[in-house]
């Protein structure tokens, strides 16, 4: 294969000639063998696994990202994903058969899943590693080219990413463009064949603004509120268990942490105490100095975090030391319904807790929001937890824990409405950086003169029960 090595973009890259070097490898066929994507595959995972240490050392420098998280979030969960698709790809490359009807006989119909071209990946800091390389596994099992744009404020963990790609990857095929929003502007004002973004909504609308130019279909992975509900039957320690956990993990900076709890008043109280006992059975009580605790990305978020402490009472935690980046893990109660804590996705380690009468009342504020990524219930009570799901729409619905359900690779992980569109991990992802293309293999047997003019009466009407 005659492709040459694509120019190391750095500072000032040329990112038309990236895209070119790319499309210039696709258009040359290097994507297309299976066996190729599963060798890209295997690097990725001998990446994730040589470097264990080194990526946890730059998740470290940026987000204080405990050593445990790193590895379960970060470097299991891409190195996972890649071998899931390694193992399953001959099978979900293989083309479907379709039916073919009368009029097209003899004639044979596939569906097969063809690769877009010249991919754009674009990823958010909170999780530097698994929300470019999460994505880049479908790109590269589907026979995509991509570039990789990780965020310019997890820095350490973007220098590594573009370090680790070149060396463990064609990167004929696939290459990091490190840098901002210019940067980016810069890519996006490129023709890629399909836009993959991770971020905030307004970002997302700017990348589906830029993507509308060049007709770029766009796969956007954005935020929001999620809503957790506990009602008066939940088993409260084991719900404030699992809540804590996924409230305060990366201090809280996670797309689909809880943002807030809807809790049957009846048992607010006891929640809140059990709630108040999870955070020191996990971070002590002086979360500051434990080992399993996170920092804020930098001391503009800690700052805006800092102001949201004060719309509430805090049960426990209620601290911050911007310059450190240190949030304390919070939890707040009488909470007005107006206050600034509620009115945005909060990306940071509080939790306000709102009582509810009836459950009405709390699906009725759900539903008052746009639909979130996640959503979440705690309740022993069947017929309460189908109603929950039946009556609200959110990019997936957990009953009884929280954030676990993006560990299954069967399950589409994605928003709907402003928490995003289109989904991936497992198979979705190869589903979709893939093009569902229609191909009917005919012979030039049988070539009936009916459907051809000129036409009589009789031909038409034969024509027309056939079609
Ligand atoms: P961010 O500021 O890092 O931005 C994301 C990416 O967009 C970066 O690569 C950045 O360089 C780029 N960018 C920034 N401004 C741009 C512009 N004007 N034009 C083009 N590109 C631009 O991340 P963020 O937006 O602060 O991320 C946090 C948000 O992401 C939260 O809302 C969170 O919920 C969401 N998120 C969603 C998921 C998901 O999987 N759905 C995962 C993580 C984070």
């Amino acid at each position: 294969m005659s492709v040459e090595t694509p120019p190391a973009p750095g500072p000032g890259q040329d990112v038309a000639a990236v895209v070119q070097s790319l499309r210039a490898a696709f258009d040359n066929g290097l994507t297309r063998d299976l066996t190729w994507r599963q060798g890209q595959l295997a690097a990725l995972e001998q990446m994730m696994v040589e470097n264990e240490a080194e990526i946890a050392e730059a998740l470290k420098g940026d987000l204080g990202k405990p050593f445990g998280e790193a590895c379960t979030a970060e470097i299991d969960f891409t190195r996972k994903e890649a071998s899931h698709a390694r193992k399953h790809l001959r099978r979900w490359a293989r083309p479907q058969r379709a039916a073919s009807p009368l009029a097209i006989q003899p004639g044979k119909s596939f569906i097969e899943a063809a690769p877009y071209g010249v991919t754009l990946i674009i990823g958010a800091w909170n999780y530097p590693f698994q929300l470019v390389l999460g994505p880049l596994v479908g790109a590269i099992a589907a026979g995509n080219c991509a570039v990789i744009k990780p965020s310019e404020m997890a820095a350490q963990s973007s220098a590594l990413l573009k370090r680790l790609v070149e060396r463990y990857l064609d990167p004929r095929a696939f290459m990091v463009v490190e840098g901002d929003a210019d940067v980016s502007t810069a890519l996006l004002a490129q023709r890629f064949d399909l836009i993959f973004y991770t971020g905030g909504e307004r970002v997302g609308r700017v990348v589906m603004t830029a993507a509308a130019k060049h007709l770029t279909p766009v796969v956007l992975e954005l935020g929001g509120q999620n809503p957790c509900i506990v009602d008066e039957t939940a088993d409260l320690a084991v719900a404030a268990r699992r809540i804590v956990w996924g409230r305060f993990l990366n201090a809280g900076q996670i797309c689909v942490a809880p943002d807030h709890v809807y809790v049957a008043a009846s048992v607010e109280a006891r929640l809140l105490e059990a709630l108040k006992h999870e955070v020191t059975v996990m971070f002590g009580s002086d979360p500051k100095s434990s080992a399993d605790y996170g920092r804020i990305i930098n001391p503009r978020h800690a700052a805006r975090l800092q102001a949201l402490l004060a719309d509430g009472r805090a049960v426990t935690g209620g601290r911050a030391d911007v310059d450190a980046c240190y949030v304390a893990p919070t939890i707040l109660t009488e909470v007005a319904p107006d206050a600034p804590v509620l009115a945005e996705e909060i990306f940071g380690p509080i939790l306000p807790v709102l009582p509810y009468e009836t459950l009405d009342e709390a699906l009725a504020a759900i539903n008052a929001r746009s639909p979130a990524l996640a959503l979440y219930a705690f309740t022993r009570n069947k017929a309460t937890a189908d109603r929950i799901i039946g009556s609200t729409r959110s990019g997936s619905a957990t009953i009884n824990d929280v954030v676990v359900f993006m560990a299954n690779p069967n399950l589409p992980f994605g928003g709907v409405g402003a928490s995003g569109m289109g989904a991936y991990h497992g198979r979705f992802s190869f589903e979709t950086f893939s093009h569902r293309r229609a191909v009917l293999r005919r012979s030039f047997a049988l070539d009936a003169s009916i459907r051809y003019p000129p036409f009589t009466k009789g031909k038409l009407a034969l024509l027309r029960r056939m079609a």
